[in-house]
């Protein structure tokens, strides 16, 4: 059977470091971290989204403050608690839980977080400093699957990393942070060519496809490390990613299973952001 790549268990593993380091940075430099999360309307899956992130500031010791706004907000209402947030400094992070609804430009709403504040990593600006490698909040997903392979002692450096998906959220820094590792990048999408010729190159396969169990045995190479990002849910409520994890399984030499995956590493690395923001600000 494959390496189990335990996500539950490494993301446990953070959330109880960050636990050490507020505490002492409370104790020693007198620092409380604070995350500010906005919710506009009442979407059942951002609901859960949200309050999993309050439940995990609350065990790590940082405190959060919730903003739930109606449907109807204007874009020109969240720009505005935005901008009183930006200019408040006991709050250390901002999260505005994306969708948002229709009438709000989400590009307009990122861009208006101020980059300290960023702890989703979604602005521009940490976009480009992700880059030209600057320091700068990284995305929570790729970062997580960082430290995923870190921490399971998968070498990187050298490797053939091969990645499904091009979003701006996850294929594309996802790329950019293997790059950084010294592995050698392709990203692969949906206008790719013979995609299972290139996904068969991959020592590294890293799918965000959003295709329920799109990616079968046939797309990956024997003794691979095959990373699923999706998160799917069938009619039946039974959770499964973007890979066949009993068809690919066998061939591979590790494998993140769904759940239990990728999936609470976004969390812990929001985490890390926001520890990351309150010592940035002092
Ligand atoms: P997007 O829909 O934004 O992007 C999907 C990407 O996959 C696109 O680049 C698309 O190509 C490519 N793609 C789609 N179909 C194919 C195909 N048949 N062949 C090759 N490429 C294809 O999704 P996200 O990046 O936001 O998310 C991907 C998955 O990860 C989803 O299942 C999502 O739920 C999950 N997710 C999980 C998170 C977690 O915390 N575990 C966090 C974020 C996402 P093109 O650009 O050409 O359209």
């Amino acid at each position: 059977m494959p390496q189990n790549i335990d996500g539950k268990a490494i993301s446990a593993q953070i959330k109880e470091e960050l636990k050490e380091k507020v505490a002492d940075l409370k104790i020693s430099r007198g620092i409380s971290i604070c995350l500010a999360v906005i919710q506009v309307g009442s979407d059942p899956a951002s609901s859960v989204y949200v309050g999993n992130k309050k439940k995990a500031c609350a065990y790590i010791g940082i405190d959060s403050r919730s903003y739930e706004l109606p449907e109807e907000t204007t874009q020109e209402e969240l720009l505005q608690l935005i901008d009183k947030l930006n200019n408040e400094e006991e709050v250390n992070g901002i999260l505005v839980q994306l969708p948002l609804p229709a009438q709000i430009d989400e590009d307009v709403v990122i861009r208006a977080i101020d980059p300290r504040k960023d702890v989703d990593g979604f602005h521009p600006q940490s976009v480009g400093a992700l880059c030209i490698g600057q320091p700068g909040f990284v995305s929570c997903t790729p970062a997580g699957i960082i430290q995923l392979l870190k921490r399971s002692g998968i070498e990187i450096a050298g490797r053939e990393c091969v990645i499904i998906g091009r979003s701006n959220i996850v294929g594309k820094p996802m790329a950019l942070l293997i790059l950084r590792e010294n592995a050698t990048v392709t990203i692969a999408h949906s206008r790719t060519e013979n995609l299972r010729e290139v996904t068969r190159r991959a020592d590294i396969l890293i799918v965000a496809t959003g295709k329920p169990k799109m990616i079968t045995r046939e797309y990956v190479k024997e003794g691979a490390v095959v990373i699923d990002v999706g998160i799917h849910r069938n009619e039946a409520g039974k959770l499964c990613g973007d890979v066949d994890y009993e068809d690919v399984a066998p061939v591979c030499s590790a494998i993140t299973p769904v759940p239990g995956g990728v999936g609470p590493m976004t969390i812990a690395m929001l985490m890390n952001n926001c520890v990351e923001a309150g010592i940035a600000g002092r």
